[in-house]
């Protein structure tokens, strides 16, 4: 496989190889069906036994139980951002946001047509390089429900721990879902893109506690009602079967790693690594974000210069490690550690990084 790169893409973001591996062998003829999977019903028997199981191994992995229902719908995690307002908003009614960066920006832009938006925190005053302490927020005693973003992967910036609260918990995981060990019944939804962390894109996940979803609106357009995803295991209309099917192959994969336990040490070691190299020559690679908030998934730096930015991302291209240059709207560089990327991307990457600098 020498011919692949370390891709440090923060979305699509890279897969692991046997996974890629798995769905080549499987492409032509899944299970003696004579068909490769995107063309089999999705009232297969094959298909829903591929359902099923997926639905089931985010359960499993993240500890939950029978109380919470796992949804597939299109649309990606912006779809999200109107999907749970038009559910649980109203013009009569108010949801408590938190804004830590683009993606939350852009959910609060999507709720405040729907109903009334209060900040309970924002960190733009301070270009978003850091996650509000937990103990600045304002949040309500009552509102319809509080979201935040656990992992900004535009500013590099994550929620280390996360606030206690009696309204329902909701979190967009796009960039960090099935990352590190969570209680992960502290959330009441949360949701995820699968093009980061799960597989290829074309699919959304939806984790709700069940006795939420009577809360929902009604007369909603069928197609936007979670209670019908939830009501029909995901089967309402045509899921996006081969996106769903490479996720299941993803789930299995962290599962036979060893959970989610595994995946956390791992990661550490990857960002720690980069972390550790940037601290080291913290004068010619300086992290964007601060200490405290640091993301494990999307690290973000500036170089001096934005030629040397430019010269880094290219030679770093040339040399096999690709994906590095940061989001248009900050520039930079970025290196994004999924779980996919193996630990010696990193080290090679630091490596690199090291090189790089004594010759610069
Ligand atoms: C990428 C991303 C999104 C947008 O996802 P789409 O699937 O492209 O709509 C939303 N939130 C976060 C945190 C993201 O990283």
């Amino acid at each position: 496989m020498s011919d692949r790169i370390y891709n440090f893409n923060a979305g699509p973001g890279t897969l692991p190889l046997e996974v890629l591996q798995k769905a080549q062998s499987e492409l032509l003829n899944y299970k003696n069906s004579g068909m490769s999977v995107m063309e089999i019903s999705h009232r297969s028997k094959d298909y829903e036994e591929i359902n099923d199981r997926a639905m089931a191994l985010f359960k499993e992995l993240m500890g939950l139980d029978d109380s919470y229902k796992v949804m597939f719908m299109g649309g990606g995690a912006s779809s999200q951002f109107a999907i749970i307002p038009m559910n649980f908003l109203s013009s009569d009614k108010t949801a408590v946001y938190i804004d830590t960066g683009e993606w939350s920006g852009r959910a609060i832009k999507e709720a405040k047509k729907f109903g009334t938006v209060d900040l309970a925190g924002f960190s733009g005053d301070k270009n978003y390089n850091a996650i509000p302490a937990i103990d600045s927020l304002n949040i309500p005693d009552s509102a319809e429900y509080l979201h935040l973003t656990s992992n900004n992967t535009i500013f590099g910036t994550q929620w280390q721990s996360f606030p206690k609260t009696n309204l329902p918990l909701f979190c967009d995981m796009s960039s960090d879902i099935l990352s590190r060990q969570l209680d992960f019944s502290m959330f009441d939804l949360f949701y995820a893109g699968s093009q980061k962390n799960l597989g290829p894109a074309g699919v959304t996940v939806i984790i709700a506690r069940d006795s939420l979803l009577k809360n929902c609106n009604s007369n909603l357009p069928v197609i936007f009602d979670y209670n019908t995803h939830a009501s029909k295991n995901s089967l309402y209309n045509t899921p996006p079967v081969f996106s769903i099917y490479m996720v299941k192959l993803v789930l299995e994969w962290i599962n036979e790693r060893g959970g989610l336990k595994t995946i956390e040490k791992e990661n550490a070691a990857k960002k720690d690594c980069i972390y550790g190299l940037m601290d080291d020559h913290a004068d010619f690679y300086r992290g964007t974000a601060q200490k405290d908030s640091r993301s494990w998934m999307n690290i973000t730096m500036r170089l001096p210069s934005e030629d040397l930015e430019s010269k880094f991302i290219a030679e770093a291209k040339a040399a096999g490690f690709g994906g590095l240059k940061g989001h248009r709207s900050v520039d930079g560089v970025r290196v994004s550690l999924y779980n996919a990327m193996p630990l010696a991307g990193a080290e090679k990457l630091a490596e690199f990084m090291l090189e790089f600098k004594k010759v610069n």
